[in-house]
């Protein structure tokens, strides 16, 4: 089928970062938003980013024609003539149902409606709308016009064509798209669980202070950013909100259980930079440091032994890459995409240097089950390892 209008419903963060991929993939975009001032706010910010030519690899010409692409839309059926639909309101159930079944109302079926939803089941959405075969999930990263990850969720319900149209949507925005299951947080966030997760457990178990696991994460496993760090830039609450919602969705599953001390510190307020005290101190500018005010951080390793560690060290990689294999197996098990789609979404969608597989293949199956094995002695059911991950 051929796209030549895509509609956009919401204008904050997600919305307008899709809307400026959709002008550049050359389609008619036209996007709406309740908020008269947001919707003239992004207009103004899709033609300042699209100003930026030269950094954002787009040439004057390519901007030019791109913003004039898009037209804002002032009531849900000025969308009407759009071949496609993306919702990027609110994360919450009852207002994108509304939403949809407003949109399957004012749109012919034959419209595709998609969601930008990061937590919510796509077919809870899709449910009693008049035409859940045109409802499916795009998946798009934050900011969008840098994070090259799509993730395409079709339900048991989504048509092939609803499939094949946002996949081929997501190709011509220059993104990459990826197949995944209508499961919980779908494949990158799921994957991404451990991350924090793991590191958290390892804080608590006093393996070492947030510095250092930051640290040994950054240069020995070439992430980008450590662990608390990253929690730092997206919010304690946001996570732990994220966190919670898995580990309801996934049926209490120890590995899924918050942690406690990332409960204590977003009661007291630590909730990250937006308020200049997470795991670190922004206020006093020593971020990389630890914060003496800290009294749950684990052991204080000093100067001289922090530039004694060994970045592959023997406990911080491994625990951690044991676990980001362990939910890779899970994963497969649950069958919420291909190993190379799952490799290609922490890759893109998080920045990682590896996919998860890619990790297990580095430290070997056999070594991630007899280390989980030991950890679980010692700490209990976070570290059952998955079948999958024990049959090799
Ligand atoms: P946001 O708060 O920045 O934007 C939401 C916009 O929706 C606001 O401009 C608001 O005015 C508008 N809105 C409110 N009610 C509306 C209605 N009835 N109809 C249309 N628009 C309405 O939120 P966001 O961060 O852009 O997130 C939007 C969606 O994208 C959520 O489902 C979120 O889970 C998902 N998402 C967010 C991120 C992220 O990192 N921010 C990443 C991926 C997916």
């Amino acid at each position: 089928m051929t796209i030549e209008q895509v509609g956009i419903v919401g204008a904050g963060t997600m919305g307008t970062g899709i809307a400026l991929l959709s002008c550049l993939g050359r389609y008619a975009t036209r996007i709406h938003d309740p908020d008269e001032a947001v919707l003239v706010g992004a207009q103004t910010v899709v033609g300042d980013a699209l100003a930026e030519g030269e950094e954002k690899h787009w040439s004057q010409e390519e901007a030019e024609a791109a913003s004039g692409r898009l037209r804002p839309a002032d009531t849900l059926a000025d969308l009407a003539g759009s071949d496609l639909i993306i919702e990027a309101a609110p994360e919450n159930l009852e207002l994108k149902r509304r939403l949809f079944a407003e949109l399957a109302a004012v749109c012919g079926p034959e419209t595709i409606l998609a969601t930008n939803t990061s937590s919510l089941r796509v077919a809870d959405i899709a449910a009693g709308t008049a035409h859940p075969e045109a409802i499916i999930g795009m998946h798009f990263f934050n900011p969008p016009v840098r994070m090259k990850l799509v993730e395409v969720v079709a339900t048991t319900a989504s048509s092939p064509l609803a499939l094949e149209a946002a996949t081929g949507v997501a190709r011509q925005m220059d993104r990459t798209p990826i197949q995944a299951k209508d499961s919980p947080g779908f494949i990158a966030n799921r994957l991404a669980r451990p991350f924090s997760l793991e590191s958290l457990r390892m804080l608590a178990d006093g393996v070492a202070d947030a510095a250092t696991i930051d640290r040994v994460v950054r240069i020995g496993g070439g992430f980008r950013m450590g662990p608390f760090e990253l929690l730092d830039l997206i919010g304690l609450d946001v996570n732990l909100e994220v966190a919670r919602s898995f580990y309801e969705q996934g049926g209490k599953p120890e590995r899924w259980r918050p942690s406690p001390i990332q409960e204590e510190m977003v009661a007291a307020g630590r909730l990250g930079r937006k308020v200049g005290k997470g795991f670190y101190d922004y206020a006093s500018g020593r971020h990389r440091e630890r914060d003496p005010e800290m009294g749950i951080e684990g052991p204080t390793l000093d100067r001289e032994e922090l530039s004694r560690i060994d970045p592959a060290g023997p406990e911080i990689l491994p625990r951690l890459l044991a676990q980001i294999s362990n939910e890779a197996a899970f994963a497969l098990e649950d069958e919420i995409g291909s190993p190379a789609d799952m490799n290609t979404a922490m890759r893109l969608g998080f920045n990682w240097p590896l996919g998860p597989l890619e990790f297990t293949g580095l430290i070997g199956a056999d070594r991630a089950v007899a280390l989980l094995e030991e950890m679980r002695q010692r700490l209990g059911d976070a570290y059952l390892p998955a079948p999958r991950l024990t049959r090799g």
